[in-house]
C-alpha cells in the first residue's frame, strides 16, 4: 500500500517536473523583427549647446510654499521661443497655470486621438552644500567630458528640448503630421504638479479632448538590473505607484519620569512602527510587474526562465524571493518606510505625546483607504491616531495591446536595435497621474542610458547626460513623431 502511494508520488512530482521543463524550453524570445532606421541628420552639439542654456536658468521648485521662480519661468520661455523658431512660428502655444506650455501641432485627420508628448521644466534645488562636490557647478550647463552637466539635464529639462528639437528638426523637413501631436510642459511636477499639468489636463477637458495616450519621463534603459541578463532593457512604465504619508500620535499621561506609567507616549510609538515593519502590507505578483517578467524571462537563466514560466506552481516561491529584495520588494508591495520621529523634549519630563511619520509607496491594487485601515488594524492600539497627511492613489495600469504602447515599443527598437524592451512598474511619481481623466493610456519612459552609478544624480549631485545619449533622444523623439502621427 505504501509502497503504491510512493509509486504514485513519484509519478506525480515526474508529471509536474516535465511540465516545468516542457514549459520553460517552450518559453523562449520572440524574433526582434525590426526594420533598421538610418539616424536622423542632426547637429547634437549645437542641440547639446541649447540644453547647456536651458540649464543655467534657474527654473527651481524650491517647495509647496515657496513662490514659483516667476522670472525664470519667463526666460526659459523666451530661450525656446528663440532657439526653436519653426516651432514658435507654426506651432500653437499655450501658457497655463501661470508657467507652463501646451503645444498643438495640428494633424490633418481629425478622427484619429492625438497623442501627447510631456516633459517637466521645473528641477529640484541643489542641496545646500554640496555645491563643492559637484564635476561642474550644478547650473553651469557646462560640456566637457562628453557630458552635458548641470540640474536638469537628467530630470528634466532634456525631455522638453528634445521633443522641441525633434519638432523643430521634422519642421524643417516640411513634416506634416495626420495625428495632432500635443507638447506639455509643466513647471511644478517636482511639487506635485497640480498648477501645471493638473491645469493643462483639466483645459484639454474643457475642450472635450480625449488622448489616446501620454508619453513623460519615468522609466529609462538600463543595464546590469536583471539577474542574468546582460543587455540594456527598456522599461516602459505602464504605471506608477501611489504615495500616502501618515502621521501617528501616541498619547500617554504627562508628568515627571520619577512615577512613570506602564507605557509611555515614546513606548507606544515605538511599539507602533515596530509593529508596522513586522507586519508589511502583504506581496503580490501583479501587472506592470508579472508583464515585465513575462516579457524578460525568454532572456534569463534555466533556473528563473523555470520558475518565472511555472508560476501556477511556483508562484509562491517567485513571490517570497522578490519580496526579500530592495527594489523587486518595491515592485510587488506598497512598502512602508518609517521616516521620522519624534517626542519628549527633557530628560525628566514625560511627554504627553509623540509622533512619528510613515511613508507608504502605494502598489496598484491597494488604495489610501486600504493601506490607513492596514495600519490602524496592524498598530491595534486606541492610544495611537493615525491621520493622513499627504496621499494620492496610484495611477490605474495601461494597457500593454494598445497601439501607442505597440508604436513607443517599435520605435525604441528602431533606434536602439541593441537594447530588448518590457513593460514596467514606476517607484516614483510623475506628472502623468493628472491626464489620467483625459488619456486612454499613459506611459512613462525616457530613453536615457542609466548604469548603477547614475541612479544617484537624479536630484543629486554631479547630474549630467552623455552627449552621445542626448542625440540618441532626441532621434528617438524624431522617430516617434513620425510613427505615432501616422
Ligand atoms: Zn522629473
Amino acid at each position: 500500500m505504501i509502497k503504491k502511494a510512493l509509486l504514485g508520488l513519484v509519478g506525480i512530482i515526474l508529471i509536474l517536473l516535465i511540465v516545468i521543463v516542457v514549459r520553460t524550453v517552450l518559453n523562449s524570445p520572440d524574433s526582434q523583427l525590426t526594420e533598421k532606421i538610418a539616424p536622423a541628420d542632426i547637429n547634437v552639439d549645437a542641440a547639446a549647446g541649447r540644453l547647456g542654456e536651458a540649464v543655467r536658468i534657474r527654473t527651481i521648485s524650491e517647495s509647496r510654499d515657496a513662490p514659483v521662480a516667476a522670472e525664470a519661468f519667463d526666460a526659459l520661455h523666451a530661450l525656446l521661443d528663440r532657439s526653436y523658431p519653426l516651432v514658435t512660428a507654426q506651432l500653437k502655444k499655450e501658457v497655463i497655470g501661470g508657467h507652463s506650455l501646451l503645444y498643438t501641432w495640428k494633424g490633418s485627420d481629425p478622427s484619429l486621438k492625438p497623442a501627447l508628448f510631456m516633459g517637466h521644466m521645473d528641477v529640484v534645488p541643489v542641496e545646500p552644500g554640496t555645491e563643492d562636490q559637484w564635476t561642474h557647478p550644478p547650473y553651469s550647463g557646462k560640456i566637457a567630458n562628453g557630458a552635458i552637466w548641470g540640474r536638469g539635464t537628467l530630470d528634466d529639462k532634456l525631455s522638453v528640448l528634445a521633443i522641441l528639437e525633434a519638432a523643430e528638426y521634422q519642421l524643417s523637413k516640411g513634416f506634416k503630421p495626420t495625428r495632432t501631436l500635443y507638447f506639455a510642459f509643466g513647471h511644478d511636477e517636482e511639487i506635485g504638479g497640480k498648477n501645471g499639468a493638473g491645469k493643462i489636463s483639466a483645459h484639454l477637458k474643457d475642450q472635450g479632448i480625449q488622448l489616446a495616450y501620454t508619453l513623460d519621463e519615468g522609466m529609462v534603459i538600463v543595464q546590469g538590473v536583471m539577474p542574468g541578463i546582460d543587455d540594456p532593457i527598456a522599461f516602459i512604465a505602464l504605471a506608477e505607484k501611489g504615495y500616502l504619508t501618515l502621521e501617528l500620535t501616541a498619547t500617554a499621561v504627562g508628568g515627571h519620569s520619577s512615577i512613570p506609567p506602564r507605557a509611555t507616549a515614546v513606548g507606544k510609538i515605538s511599539k507602533a512602527i515596530a509593529r508596522l515593519e513586522e507586519n508589511r502590507m502583504p506581496a503580490s505578483l501583479q501587472s506592470p510587474a508579472s508583464d515585465m517578467l513575462d516579457t524578460l524571462a525568454p532572456h534569463m537563466p534555466f533556473g528563473l526562465k523555470a520558475v518565472i514560466s511555472n508560476r501556477w506552481l511556483l508562484g509562491p516561491v517567485l513571490v517570497g524571493q522578490l519580496g526579500k529584495g530592495g527594489s523587486t520588494n518595491a515592485m510587488v508591495r506598497t512598502t512602508t518606510a518609517a521616516t521620522i520621529i519624534a517626542g519628549g523634549s527633557k530628560d525628566n519630563v514625560l511627554p504627553s505625546t509623540a509622533q512619528a511619520t510613515v511613508n507608504f509607496r502605494i502598489l496598484p491594487g491597494d488604495t489610501i483607504e486600504t493601506v490607513t485601515r492596514h495600519v490602524e488594524q496592524v498598530i491595534g492600539n486606541p492610544d495611537v491616531s493615525v491621520s493622513i497627511k499627504q496621499g494620492n492613489n496610484p495611477s490605474r495600469v495601461s494597457s500593454l495591446q494598445s497601439d501607442g504602447y505597440k508604436m513607443i515599443h517599435k520605435t525604441v527598437q528602431e533606434v536602439f536595435p541593441d537594447v530588448l524592451v518590457a513593460p514596467g512598474l514606476m517607484l516614483a511619481g510623475s506628472d502623468s497621474k493628472h491626464y489620467e481623466a483625459v488619456a486612454d493610456n499613459s506611459y512613462r519612459f525616457l530613453p536615457m542610458r542609466f548604469g548603477p552609478a547614475d541612479i544617484p544624480r537624479v536630484h543629486g549631485t554631479d547630474e549630467r547626460i552623455m552627449v552621445d545619449n542626448y542625440g540618441e533622444i532626441i532621434r528617438f523623439y524624431i522617430r516617434l513623431m513620425e510613427n505615432a502621427a501616422s
